[in-house]
């Protein structure tokens, strides 16, 4: 089916390099075209939790599963919680993260500590809202400090697309700000609610429950702004409690820079969440021998047959996985479970969850979870199971 929107026509127009230029239009998922499934009735966004029996002391919730940033039917934005006894820690902020955790079940007074994979705004929708509405009071929601360990500052943006004239930038004087500078803007844009809250309801301050910290690479690993974004690295580790250790790793997803991916380390088991990334060799080293690996994923022929040109899909190609390369890096990891999330169609109509399915296992043997939200993993299943 040819494009018919104007969003789309703008693709068509802009091509590879404007898609670079745009990430607003085009991360990191574009729209869902009219596809082979919008005939059938909208799917209802889950609203309960669903797969492995609840009552595991360490378990996953995929809280959000689609790509992004166009909102789509069926899932929301990207967000994956970790939850270690009364402790739970969250991996990206997509649209919907708060009332997905809320409908998950799981109170936030717990949250000890938020990790950005990169700062696309599929990824971070949610972020300042989390605090914002999760704001608790009386021992529920928010209350006490959450650290949140993302990108610093990217310090550069890609090149102009040649024969092409960019919109004026935003924030001219600050145009690649970091996750604390993301947080603290927000703060600043909020005032007025904020003050209002702590003068008359006795509030802590927001921003004392915000503890940021901008990740940045390694200065050996040579990375920049413009390339190279992701050279061959070991993970090194942000975050440690006595509950989890958290490790880093650049992953390839140009033009955003730094892309992170994570590895969690747990008593009962070890979690690599991917993050936006092409086939990466930093993401195998990251879920060497993970018990979950939870991986982006992008099904490039539905946009193929949606009629979007091919440098476009060359585009999505270079930054985000196929189905078959994530079971390849799955494969050569040597992780026993690979769960797909950040999947783009997102609507669940589009591709099906056997396509999904049999696309990851023509390359893989492990066990395999299509995402969706709300669907929750006991890391502390006996390993070889399923
Ligand atoms: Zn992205």
């Amino acid at each position: 089916m040819r494009p018919t929107t104007p969003t789309r026509r703008t693709l068509l127009a802009g091509g590879v390099a404007a898609a670079a230029a745009a990430p607003g239009a085009l991360c990191c998922a574009p729209p869902a075209a009219a596809g082979r499934g919008r005939g059938r009735p909208a799917p209802a966004d889950a609203t309960t939790l669903s797969g492995d029996l609840p009552g595991a002391r360490t378990r996953v919730v995929l809280l959000g599963t689609a790509a992004g940033p166009y909102p789509e039917p069926g899932r929301q934005g990207c967000a994956t919680l970790l939850v270690v006894g009364d402790r739970s820690y969250l991996v990206d902020t997509g649209y919907g993260t708060l009332r997905k955790f809320i409908q998950a079940g799981v109170d936030p007074a717990g949250l000890t500590a938020t990790f950005i994979t990169h700062l696309h705004s599929d990824h971070t929708a949610d972020l300042f809202n989390l605090f914002l509405l999760g704001w608790g009071t009386g021992g529920h929601g928010i209350v006490s400090p959450v650290k949140v360990f993302g990108p610093g500052e990217a310090g550069g943006l890609p090149a102009t697309t040649p024969g092409t004239t960019p919109a004026p930038l935003a924030n001219p004087d600050n145009p690649t700000p970091g996750t604390t500078q993301l947080l603290a803007g927000a703060v600043d844009a909020w005032a007025y609610d904020l003050n209002i809250r702590t003068r008359y309801n006795s509030r802590a301050g927001l921003p004392s429950l915000m503890e940021a910290t901008d990740v940045m690479p390694p200065d050996a690993v040579g990375s920049s702004p413009t390339g190279p974004y992701a050279p061959r690295m070991d993970p090194f580790v942000v975050f440690e409690d006595d509950r989890v250790r958290v490790s880093a790793t650049l992953v390839d997803h140009p033009p955003v820079y730094p892309s992170y991916g994570y590895r969690i380390e747990t008593d009962d088991g070890v979690i690599a969440l991917s993050g936006d990334t092409t086939k990466s060799d930093n993401v195998v080293r990251l879920a060497e021998d993970a018990d979950l690996l939870v991986h982006e994923v992008m099904h490039i022929p539905y946009y193929a047959e949606a009629g979007y040109p091919q440098e476009l899909l060359d585009f999505f190609a270079s930054s985000h996985t196929t189905p078959e390369d994530v079971g390849r890096v799955a494969r050569d990891a040597g992780a026993r479970h690979v769960a797909l999330s950040h999947i783009g169609p997102g609507d669940p109509r589009e591709v099906s969850d056997a396509t999904w399915h049999r696309s990851v296992r023509s390359t893989y043997r492990g066990r395999i979870t299509v995402g969706h939200d709300l669907q929750q993993i006991n890391l502390s299943t006996p390993r070889g199971r399923g």
